[in-house]
This record gives C-alpha cells, sequence and structure tokens, in this order.
C-alpha cells in the first residue's frame, strides 16, 4: 500500500472527513484490520483565508508548495490537496514535487465521464466557479460547465465562508442551495458537482433531483485506488 500525502485544514470540517473516507475504502477494500497509510500536513485555514482575500495567490501557492514538499519530505508517494479552490495553485505544486499529484477535477471528470453525463452545474468558492481551471480540466472529458448567475454565486459562496468552514451547518442555507441547484438543472444540468470540499456536509443525494458528484468523496475514494495500485 502506497503512503497517502494529504493537505489538509482547508478547512479540517472537510480533512476529518477525508481522514474517514479513506479509511473506510481501505478497509472495504482490503478487510480485517487493514486502514490507510497516510500522512497530513495541516494548515492554519485563517492564515489561507487571509491570503485569499487579499488575492496573494503567489503567497498561497509558496504556501502550498512548502506543504507539499513537507510531505513529499516525510515519505508520502503521492499528494491530494484536500481543498477544490486551492487546486489554483496545483501547476506549481506538481512542478517543484516528484511524487505524483491527484487533481481533484481529474478525478471527478473521470467519475462523471463514466456516469455519461455532459452538462453539469458547478457550485463552490467563487474561485473555483469563476476561475477556468474546472471548466478546463473538465472539457478534456467532453463535460461542459453550467454556474449560477452572479447573486447566487455570491450566496454560495458566503455560506461556504460563513458557515460550512465554521462547522455550522444551517436549514436555510440548504433550501437556498436546493433552490439554486433546481435552478440550474432546469437550465440544462444533468447533474451537479459539489465543486467544494465541505458542501457535501450540506448537501446530499436526497436534497436534489440530479445526480450529485460530492468532490470530497471521488478524490478520496481515487487516492486510494492509486495507493492500492488498482
Ligand atoms: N474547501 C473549500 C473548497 O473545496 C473551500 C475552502 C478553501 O478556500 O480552500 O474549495
Amino acid at each position: 500500500m502506497k503512503t497517502i500525502g494529504l493537505i489538509g485544514g482547508m478547512s479540517w470540517e472537510s480533512s476529518t472527513v477525508y481522514y474517514e473516507l479513506i479509511n473506510k475504502k481501505i478497509k472495504e477494500e482490503l478487510g480485517g484490520f487493514h486502514s490507510a497509510k497516510s500522512i497530513m500536513v495541516s494548515v492554519d485555514f485563517a492564515e489561507i483565508e487571509n491570503l485569499q482575500k487579499k488575492d496573494d495567490w503567489d503567497g498561497l501557492t509558496k504556501y502550498m508548495i512548502k506543504s507539499a514538499k513537507q510531505l513529499e519530505n516525510a515519505g508520502a508517494d503521492l499528494i491530494i490537496l484536500c481543498t477544490n479552490t486551492m487546486h489554483l495553485c496545483s501547476d506549481e505544486i506538481i512542478k517543484n514535487v516528484t511524487i505524483p499529484f491527484l487533481h481533484i477535477t481529474d478525478a471527478t471528470g473521470k467519475k462523471i465521464q463514466s456516469k455519461g453525463l455532459q452538462k453539469l452545474a458547478l457550485i463552490g468558492t467563487k474561485f473555483t466557479m469563476e476561475k477556468d481551471f474546472y471548466r478546463t480540466i473538465l472539457k478534456k472529458y467532453d463535460i461542459d460547465v453550467i454556474i449560477p448567475d452572479v447573486d447566487d454565486r455570491e450566496i454560495i459562496h458566503r455560506v461556504i465562508y460563513k458557515e460550512l468552514v465554521l462547522g455550522n451547518i444551517e436549514n436555510n442555507s440548504r433550501k437556498v442551495y436546493k433552490r439554486i441547484i433546481k435552478d440550474l438543472e432546469n437550465k440544462g444540468a444533468e447533474g451537479v458537482i459539489l465543486g467544494c470540499t465541505e458542501i457535501p456536509l450540506l448537501i446530499k443525494q436526497d436534497d436534489v433531483d440530479i445526480p450529485i458528484f460530492n468532490t470530497t468523496k471521488i478524490h478520496a475514494e481515487s487516492a486510494v485506488e492509486i495507493a492500492l495500485n488498482n
């Protein structure tokens, strides 16, 4: 079994879910007393959020490279970055380490492609919805992305930073998210990408009528597949 390196803490509310999902998947695959070999570098999200607010992507990239190198030096065999947003730094991370990096959008694209879907709604932070990394990578898998309108993007983003990363799961916010996803379905979305690792804490499959793609689960389970060489 390979050792999975996780860059976590963005936020820790979703990193704990990664840890659990990875271990559950290893147990499902290997049974008995098996558990995942993993190393996590967990950052202080206050520092990250502060740099994001200042749009200091150079500072954020340096921070991510440093964390990835810590994992490599500690003996990780592969790296996963436990947040969608911070994948904006992924090209530079990949250039600065020698171990493989499993991109969350590639893992998600493969999963969607295996279900034969081509038009997907994407919800996540404003960075994830508005910058083009998701759209560009999903194109490789013949997937088109639609995003909420500007007011709804603001709502989705605000709920992530004011509630979900702080561990607050609010019924009212769930209702609003469901309304936004319904609107995207009416615009032709065949499924919805929960493109923020905390959104699955709020939205479950039963809440919506189209298939959800939970990026936290997809990413964690894909890392296990690589760790087991499947
Ligand atoms: N975990 C979130 C994501 O998947 C947002 C927090 C962050 O900015 O990293 O995008």
